[in-house]
């Protein structure tokens, strides 16, 4: 059993007067990945942001590696953990090495300069995702996911302990989503970092996760490895569509199929 990365209890979060999640406590293994799933709106996003600390809840008890989320600077948490956020965008034509070489700030000294190590570093991250070429064009002018991939290399190049991913592979292509799961699952075996990541893709996480974790209405409605989590039951009952359950003919992955309105009528008229 190795010792978690990320420990949570009793967690409850409101915006003003809205509960969004209620009595949630889990840990995440150190060197798991770990994918967390669920409807729109069940509260996937703001449990991210509470862990890598940008959100704060009152009531939780949340343990990073093995110190109190509170204890933790701007500066330590950044060297510990890194965010790679649904959406971002950049407003300023900053190049794509500038922001990547952000991801080196939380380990520059007191001057802030960056040494010959830190572009080196950045260069890796930059190759590790398959930018490299982008190295000199402006954020700006690049397309969602080229974006999408700057910033999954901003956060590997600060190289973090724990890894929070927000839907990484929403604006992918079908090659660029399995290399971002490739990659994690590389970058979680070869430097021993926590993966954890918000995905719609079922399919997907069933072949890489270790564990999932179903947020449904802002509480956990259930987790464990994929073929706990992943059933017609678990499923229907948080998302409301009727889906099939079978094996992956890949390995032993469960894999959902989406079943559309004309099957269903099909079915119920035979
Ligand atoms: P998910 O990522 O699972 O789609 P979110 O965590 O983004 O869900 O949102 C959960 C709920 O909280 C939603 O009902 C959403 O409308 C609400 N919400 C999200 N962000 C804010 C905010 N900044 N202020 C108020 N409500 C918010
Ligand atoms: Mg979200």
């Amino acid at each position: 059993m190795t010792a978690p990365a990320i420990t949570i209890k009793d967690l409850n979060f409101s915006y003003e007067n809205s509960p969004v999640l209620t009595d949630i406590s889990f840990s995440v293994g150190e060197n798991s990945f770990f994918v967390i799933i669920g409807p729109n709106g069940s509260g996937k996003s703001t449990l991210l942001k509470v862990l890598a600390g940008i959100l704060s809840s009152k009531t939780a008890n949340i343990h990073i590696l093995d110190k109190p989320i509170h204890r933790y600077t701007r500066k330590s948490m950044a060297r510990t953990l890194a965010l790679v956020t649904q959406n971002t965008t950049v407003d300023f034509p900053f190049s794509v090495l500038d922001v990547v070489l952000m991801g080196r700030a939380p380990h520059l000294g007191v001057l802030g300069l960056e040494q010959e190590n830190d572009l080196e570093i950045a260069n890796q991250a930059l190759e590790f995702t398959g930018v490299e070429y982008l190295a000199n064009r402006k954020m700006d002018q690049l397309s969602g996911g080229e974006q999408q991939r700057v910033f999954i290399a901003r956060a590997i190049c600060q190289q973090p302990k724990i890894i929070l991913l927000d839907e990484p592979t929403a604006s992918l292509d079908l090659a660029h989503q399995v290399r971002v799961m490739d990659l994690m699952e590389k970058l979680k075996k070869e430097t021993g970092i926590t993966v954890i990541m918000v995905s719609h893709d079922i399919n997907l996480a069933a072949m890489y996760a270790d564990t999932l974790l179903l947020l449904s209405r802002g509480r956990i409605a259930c987790a464990g490895c994929p073929a706990e989590v992943i059933t017609y039951q678990n499923l229907e009952q948080a998302y409301g569509c009727t889906l099939l359950v079978d094996q992956n003919p890949l390995g032993d992955y469960p894999r959902i199929t989406l079943v559309p309105r004309k099957h269903l009528i099909l079915k119920a008229q035979n």
